[in-house]
């Protein structure tokens, strides 16, 4: 235990992979006095009861919210707004209401109306995650250096957003405040399309009929295994995503066709100086993303990354349990 508790009360609506990422790390970092859990089925109730990381497991969405001073809903999107009608009339003055959808724009529409008076609403998004799902998926150092989005709306109390800041920088993230419109534009070109372009490529791969599959799987390390980490995300939450952020996936869909339309051109008319130009950009990109520390420059074989999660972090951030 590290950290001075933030809140009496955490609830989680839903423990998978960010739920449980959040619970583990709160504990780690004793971020709140108690947490209660809640997944939609039973045998993820029952899971995240024999892995322990809550203090208790409860069987509903309105009974997992009473005497919670802080809610995180962590299910995907396209459910938040059902789940706010089953919860808002339980919740306790005063608490905070959170979510940690990857799209901000439909949350804040699907939920506000739910939220009572006196309950302070502030959707959030922590840009973390793997390809993998469920409440065995999640590891306390999930957040670490990582950013956490709030995008708290227009009428939103300051010491409310500051307090749920708090939080997630405890679980060692680092905290942006920016519009739900705004976000699910940045966020629509950095992780939305490139989930949609690795969907695509490995559909594609896996209709070719020249190329077996066991070339493409042997041959991989050719740049199509990054995409198939990419294209293992869970289908529903991904689903939802587009569902949810069509309009900014559509524009940045739309400026990306045109790009790849030149280097088409470029590739057909054998214009090496338009496709060398364009590469020396992007590397300059790569380099950026190197530089403040969002991922390694260690060249990945598919082996753990030394300097991403699972490996010991530094206190406060080692998880004791
Ligand atoms: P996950 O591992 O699939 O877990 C989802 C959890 O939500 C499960 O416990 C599920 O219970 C529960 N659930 C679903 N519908 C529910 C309902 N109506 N009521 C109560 N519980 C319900 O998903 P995840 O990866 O943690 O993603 C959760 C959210 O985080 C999504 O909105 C996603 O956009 C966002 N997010 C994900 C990532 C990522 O990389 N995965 C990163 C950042 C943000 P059952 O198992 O019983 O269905």
């Amino acid at each position: 235990m590290s950290g001075q508790p933030q809140f009496n009360r955490l609830a989680l609506i839903g423990a998978g992979l960010i739920g449980s990422s959040i619970a583990r790390a709160a504990r780690a970092q004793g971020a709140v006095r108690s947490i209660t859990a809640t997944a939609r089925s039973a045998a993820t109730r029952r899971r995240i009861a024999e892995l322990g990381f809550a203090d208790q497991v409860v069987e509903t969405n309105a009974a997992a919210v009473e005497g919670a001073d802080l809610v995180i809903v962590c299910i995907p999107v396209g459910a938040c707004g059902q789940v706010a009608e089953e919860i808002g009339s339980r919740l306790a003055p005063g608490a905070i209401v959170s979510d940690v959808g990857s799209v901000k724009g439909a949350v804040l529409r699907d939920m506000a109306p739910h939220i009572p008076k006196g309950v302070h609403f502030v959707p959030a998004h922590p840009v973390a995650g793997t390809e993998n799902s469920g409440p065995d998926a999640g590891f306390a150092e999930l957040f670490v250096n990582r950013w956490c989005i709030l995008t708290p709306p227009p009428d939103a109390e300051e010491a409310a957003v500051q307090r749920l800041a708090a939080v997630w920088r405890l679980l060692g993230a680092n905290v942006e405040t920016m519009s739900a419109e705004h976000h699910d534009l940045v966020l629509g070109i950095t992780s939305h399309l490139p989930h949609l372009i690795a969907y695509t490529i490995v559909g594609t791969a896996e209709e070719l009929a020249q190329v077996t599959r066991s070339e493409v799987l042997r041959f991989s390390a050719g740049g199509f295994r990054d995409f198939t980490r990419i294209a293992a995300s869970d289908p529903t939450m991904w689903r939802d995503v587009f569902l949810a952020n069509k309009d900014a996936v559509l524009e940045m869909l739309g400026r990306f066709s045109e790009d790849l339309s030149t280097l088409t051109r470029a590739i057909r008319r054998g214009d090496g100086e338009t496709l060398f130009n364009q590469f020396t950009r992007t590397r300059a990109i790569r380099r950026g993303i190197v530089e403040i520390g969002q991922d390694s420059p260690a060249p990945d074989f598919g082996r753990p990354h030394p300097e991403l999660p699972h490996e010991p972090l530094p206190r406060p951030y080692a998880a004791e349990d």
